[in-house]
């Protein structure tokens, strides 16, 4: 079974994945302190990927105060949702707003055809 994260997560993790990739990017530069052009490049880059992910968090907090707060019928939890289907973050039941894709299984692709 393929397992969705709810998008919130997924964008938090991609977050966090950029503030690790600065820190490693600016390791690295730390093999080439005899030549400090490059060196500067690297802390450069790990940097503009440390500030990257302070952007992606801060548009994290703007999604989640655009997403639409619904009860879980599966765990009766306080979600957020985006678009027209997500998944709930705490038991990951599908969720929709949809009417018509009620009932239906999960599918990111139903976010895709809004009109
Ligand atoms: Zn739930």
């Amino acid at each position: 079974m393929i397992r969705y994260s709810s998008k919130i997560n997924k964008i938090r993790s991609f977050a966090l994945g950029l503030v690790f990739l600065g820190f490693i990017i600016m390791y690295i530069g730390m093999f080439f302190r005899t030549s400090p052009i490059v060196m500067a490049i690297f802390i450069l880059l790990g940097l503009l990927s440390i500030i990257g992910s302070s952007v992606v968090y801060f548009w994290i907090g703007m999604l989640s105060s655009a997403a639409v707060r619904v009860v879980c019928p599966g765990c009766q939890k306080v979600t957020k949702m985006l678009g027209k289907v997500d998944i709930c973050m705490y038991c990951r039941e599908p969720l929709t707003t949809d009417l018509q894709l009620a009932g239906k299984e999960f599918d990111e692709k139903y976010n895709k055809n809004e009109k």
